[in-house]
């Protein structure tokens, strides 16, 4: 007998037909003898549609009341659920956050989760009940409601699953698992089997998109070993088919086999933007990034060439492509401070990860995909790099490319 928390994603629960193909699948983790709790989100499109409301609403409007409005589309859907449960004889309830209670700090519509009463929780579950929650809310320390911002049913669902002790936390959502790259780029793209959290981390924030950063984040904190796993496979004999997101030490006594690279990713969100003609003396660097900092625009790369003369150099770096435009306002705000010539902005770059927990270990992984690239005549205009990961930024239209040649490259190809 295993403790499982199930969660379940707007496409999954969109329509009666859907949430009953749910209540199927949470009644049959129950008949294998688990302890099962769900933590729902909205039916998908619910959540826009009442943020629509808000806007039309007051363009202004108050945070908290934002809160009571969004997050009733998961009260419907938890709902929804248990009365379905119920009607297939499985015994269920649901428990609104407020109810749990899951306690949130810090502001409304992003609030971030401190407490969970699990007590109740736990002995509802361990007496045979489904204990049914709804995602993406919480309760302040006044009563109000609160959210955790968009996305934020992942992170509700490693939040329970740590605090009520899961086993696993089982996220279903609309793909089948973790690729070593995207899929529909290349074909022989392979579902990973397992995947460090570091490694998820550092795959979501380079544009896989399959969990909430956040949650991977808490996971790994809590030690929360997560499966993400299809809502529309058919469900099958096997409990564990999907991808296995756990601890690197779960990983190495498992898998002697393991690849030296786990997956490439790749991100189109980024521009590239110059600064031409600083002035090379210190300060400068902390006068470009300091103000930047301030007005809370992500900086990702960042290069500083060593200027020929001694005198000026070029600095390069790399800004979320929606925060172009506020980048540019700031530069030329403090161009008498920094004393740049000019700033030239490319919007047209990808940046390609390749990612793997093995590169600690082993060198020559950087020189392997400079040479990959190298051999197609891929320009490389930026690189940077952490311990299990190795970026470049390139022309946006070689991304396909790239992430093929490399994928091939580091021995993924299925
Ligand atoms: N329903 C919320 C949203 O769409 C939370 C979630 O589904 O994760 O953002
Ligand atoms: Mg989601």
């Amino acid at each position: 007998m295993a403790r499982i928390v199930m969660k379940f994603g707007g496409t999954s629960m969109a329509g009666m037909e859907r949430i009953r193909n749910v209540a199927n699948r949470v009644k049959a983790e129950v008949a294998r003898g688990n302890e099962v709790a769900v933590v729902v989100s909205a039916m998908a499109g619910e959540t826009d549609r009442l943020v629509g409301f808000c806007k039309e609403a007051s363009a202004l409007y108050d945070p908290a009341e934002y809160d009571v409005v969004v997050a009733s589309g998961e009260q419907v859907t938890s709902g929804l659920l248990a009365m379905t449960l119920k009607a297939m004889g499985v015994d269920a309830r649901s428990w609104l956050g407020w109810q749990i209670p899951i306690r949130t700090v810090e502001t409304h519509a992003k609030a971030r989760i401190e407490s969970i009463d699990s007590e109740t929780l736990i002995a509802a579950m361990k007496a045979g009940q489904v204990a049914v929650i709804p995602g993406f809310q919480g309760m302040m320390d006044d009563g109000r409601i609160s959210t955790l911002g968009r996305g934020g049913s992942d992170t509700s669902a490693v939040a329970v699953a740590a605090a009520v002790k899961a086993d696993r936390c089982d996220i279903y959502t609309d793909v089948d698992g973790v690729y070593t790259t995207d899929p529909r780029i290349v074909s022989r793209a392979r579902k990973l089997g397992k995947v460090t959290y570091e490694e998820m981390l550092e795959l979501a924030s380079v544009g896989s998109k399959v969990l909430q950063t956040r949650s991977v984040a808490l996971a790994m904190k809590e030690r929360v070993r997560v499966q993400v796993l299809s809502s529309f496979d058919e469900p099958g004999d096997n409990p564990e088919p999907g991808t296995l997101i756990v601890s690197e030490e779960e990983i190495e006594g498992s898998d002697m086999e393991r690849q030296l690279i786990t997956g490439i990713a790749h991100d189109k969100n980024e521009a590239k933007i110059v600064l031409t003609r600083v002035p090379d003396r210190p300060g400068i660097v902390a006068s470009i990034f300091g103000p930047l900092a301030d007005a809370a625009i992500n900086v990702d790369m960042i290069i500083q060439n060593v200027g020929h003369s001694g005198i000026v150099t070029d600095v390069t770096f790399t800004v979320p492509r929606s925060d172009v435009a506020r980048s540019i306002d700031v530069l030329e705000r403090e161009k008498p401070v920094i004393g740049f010539e000019s700033i030239i902005t490319d919007a047209e770059v990808a940046k390609v990860s390749v990612v793997g927990v093995g590169m600690r270990s082993h060198a020559g992984v950087a020189a392997m995909m400079f040479k990959t690239l190298a051999e197609r005549g891929i320009n490389i205009e930026a690189i940077s790099t952490s311990e299990i990961k190795v970026s470049v930024l390139i022309d946006e239209d070689e991304t396909e490319l790239a992430v093929r040649v490399l994928h091939t490259a580091y021995g993924l190809d299925g």
